[in-house]
């Protein structure tokens, strides 16, 4: 066995990375996928000539590597994972191999939700302010690929747990942590604390040279304060407690080293209270690289979310549509009821994690006027709000789901797609849902008109 025998475990964007990265390092390598492998992905192996399998793995060549990297898709109680573990072998996942191979700096984002936005804003906000900053991890391409390229001034890495379980060193120089909710029991024994430490590793290694972004709005977060890994400097912010980074009167406001910097409310650019934290959090970032405030204001006139996020599509007859197909946790949908005044019409349902919708009960019969739930089997919504929505329907199509949603609205209302479960049941995942969503609320449109 040599030191430089790496086995890479699934073949997506951050195995094929780290492979391309660890074969540039002198290593060698192998890659291994028990799945089939996309095509693009399989293409890139064989031009750069790296050996691997799929649709199963080849254990001999496996257990005799030095390390193994593992894709984040792959959960630890994979036979293959057990093995390795069982043979003593270091297992690491693609952010801690890249990690290992780069001295920039790191900016790492994770949370249960508000990931991708708030790592698209601490992009968008270097860029402008003319930084190369690199846009990894889960949105973009992978870290190793990254690092790799080596162009980038700063690496600013979306994180999921399974990323964080896989870390050994990785040390980001500052981290945000967005909010701990329940979201993927399933791959952490349906135990919640197993969760909550999975994401509070980020800041594990970290160090007084390097700042922890932390919300104190959320309550899991608020009641781990002090008992945090790690000795990061940390810098909270809040909605509603007087942090030093928090919201006055809808504005945004920032007592960071003796100064303070105020955006006003205008200058945002996504709406809701979750996206007034994610701005938090970002800006807190950018003040910290001193940024001024006319390049922020300037960098938030520019922005652009994601589609799928709370995405207004159009108005029909004064009812306004809003996508917010990535919302597939209960807490997602929290913020999303909660950014409206108008009473809503809400389109719900999918593939249930076991969600626990009481925390959102009360919320639901103070602004939701009507409910179309739309999923395979939607007895469990249907069941939890029978009593506190007026009118509930069902159906198993996006295109019914945005007509009978328009038929339950008058002018002024909003219907919102933020369906709190993941799509696997009626859809490829929840982009497709949101497309189909917005192609159908545009047809409608086309045939109201
Ligand atoms: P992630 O990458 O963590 O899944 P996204 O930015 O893609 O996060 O947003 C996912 C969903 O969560 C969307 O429905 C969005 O409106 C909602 N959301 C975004 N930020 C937050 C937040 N800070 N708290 C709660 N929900 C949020």
């Amino acid at each position: 066995m040599s030191d430089k025998n790496i086995a890479i475990l699934g073949a997506g964007e951050s195995g094929v990375g780290a492979a391309l990265l660890a074969q540039a390092r002198g290593y060698t390598v192998f890659v291994s996928d028990s799945g089939r492998i996309k095509a693009a992905c399989k293409q890139e192996l064989l031009t750069n000539s790296i050996p691997f399998e799929e649709g199963g793995h080849s254990e001999e060549k496996i257990l005799t590597a030095a390390l193994v990297v593992k894709s984040p898709g792959i959960s630890d109680t994979a036979a293959i994972i057990r093995k390795v573990a069982a043979a003593g072998l270091e297992i690491i996942s693609e952010i801690e191999f890249a990690f290992r191979h780069t001295n920039k700096p790191v900016i790492g984002i994770t949370g249960s939700n508000g990931k991708t936005t708030t790592t698209l804003l601490i992009h968008h906000l270097l860029t402008t302010a003319g930084y190369r900053a690199a846009l990894a991890g889960n949105v973009g391409s992978s870290l190793a690929r990254h690092v790799l390229a080596d162009v980038a001034d700063v690496l600013v890495v979306e994180l999921s747990s399974f990323q964080l379980d896989g870390i050994v060193r990785f040390r980001p120089r500052i981290a945000v942590l967005l909010n701990i909710t329940p979201d993927h029991l399933d791959r952490y024994d349906n135990d919640f604390e197993k969760y909550a430490r999975s994401k509070l590793r980020i800041c594990k290694n970290m160090t007084a040279e390097d700042l922890l972004v932390y919300n104190l709005e959320d309550a899991e977060l608020a009641r781990r304060r002090n008992s945090l890994p790690g000795h990061p400097v940390v810098r909270e912010l809040s909605l509603t407690k007087a942090t030093a980074i928090r919201r006055v009167d809808g504005d945004l406001v920032f007592d960071q080293a003796g100064e303070k910097t105020v955006i006003n409310k205008k200058y945002l650019p996504l709406p809701g209270a979750h996206n007034q934290l994610n701005m938090l959090a970002a800006i807190t970032v950018a003040l910290t690289y001193g940024i001024g405030t006319e390049v922020i204001i300037k960098a938030l006139s520019s922005f652009a979310n994601h589609p799928h996020r709370l995405e207004y599509i159009t108005e029909i007859k004064g009812v306004a549509f809003y996508n917010d197909s990535k919302a597939t946790n209960v807490e997602a949908v929290y913020y999303a009821l909660g950014s409206f005044d108008q009473p809503i019409v809400w389109i719900a349902g999918g593939q249930d994690k076991g969600n626990d919708y009481t925390l959102i009960k009360g919320l639901v019969a103070e602004k939701v006027k009507a409910m179309v739930c739309l999923g395979l089997d939607n007895a469990k919504l249907i069941d939890t709000f029978k009593d506190t929505v007026p009118e509930i329907a069902e159906t198993q199509h996006a295109g019914e789901a945005a007509a009978m949603a328009y038929n339950y609205a008058s002018a002024a209302d909003v219907v919102v797609l933020s369906p709190a479960c993941a799509s696997f049941d009626l859809f490829e995942n929840y982009a497709q849902r949101g497309d189909m969503f917005k192609e159908a609320v545009l047809n409608l449109k086309k045939k109201v008109a």
